[in-house]
């Protein structure tokens, strides 16, 4: 994790109302704390920018941080707390921001060529900030394979089993329905292939299918 936080707050030298922008140096400012988070699995980096921020600024860094966190924080496997955490204190950092006036510099600490941030786009219209959710929720919706419509399973006695890698091993177990086209039908499921007494059977790591071969469409051997 990082730490980035921001120059401390400039006093207010000429008795001005309050504190003064670290970005810019303009006035007036609010004390606000804008957070990015971002991630990939178990990697995680977590940023802060603390203020005080004048309105212009403040409205930058929490655009930039919150579309940054939608579109790189998702990925990490604590992003369903970490995510809304951050969206939660950057809406409350521009609630800050929001009440301010429009920022005007400051006479002593000011440069000339001091600027407030420009704020830029806000953040669901920036396509990054939707982008990452939308795809990520596909991938949650689409990962229950093995359910078909209506959340019916098929890894189970009645289902069948389709092969799913060309050399006709059953490496990557795929359960289908029945109704659709299959290779084997499931028979029994078993915690231990011994279970299976002489069948075939296939494996999802904890559990073993005892399936029979039946390709519909073929014709059975005579005997
Ligand atoms: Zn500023």
């Amino acid at each position: 994790m990082t730490d980035v936080t921001s120059a401390s707050a400039l006093d207010d030298p000429a008795g001005q109302a309050g504190p003064v922008c670290v970005m810019c140096h303009h006035l007036p400012a609010a004390p606000a704390t804008v957070y990015q988070v971002s991630g990939v699995l178990v990697y995680l980096r977590w940023n802060r920018e603390r203020g005080p921020f004048c309105r212009d600024c403040g409205t930058a860094l929490f655009r930039d941080a919150t579309a940054r966190s939608l579109s790189g924080g998702v990925w990490h496997f604590l992003s369903p707390v970490l995510v809304p955490v951050v969206l939660a204190r950057n809406l409350a950092a521009r609630r800050e921001f929001t009440r301010l006036d429009e920022p005007r510099p400051h006479p002593v600490a000011a440069a000339p060529n001091h600027r407030p941030l420009v704020p830029g786009r806000p953040v669901m219209r920036r396509p990054a900030s939707w982008l990452a959710p939308v795809l990520l929720a596909a991938l949650v919706a689409l990962a229950p394979l093995t359910a078909g419509p209506g959340g019916q399973r098929y890894d189970q006695v009645g289902g069948c089993v389709s092969r799913s890698t060309p050399l006709g091993r059953y490496d990557a177990v795929r359960f289908v329905s029945c109704a659709d086209k299959h290779d084997a039908r499931i028979e029994a499921v078993v915690p231990d292939w011994t279970g299976c007494r002489g069948h075939e059977y296939v494996t999802d790591g904890s559990r073993f299918y005892c399936i029979t071969e039946d390709r519909p469409g073929l014709t059975p051997p005579p005997s």
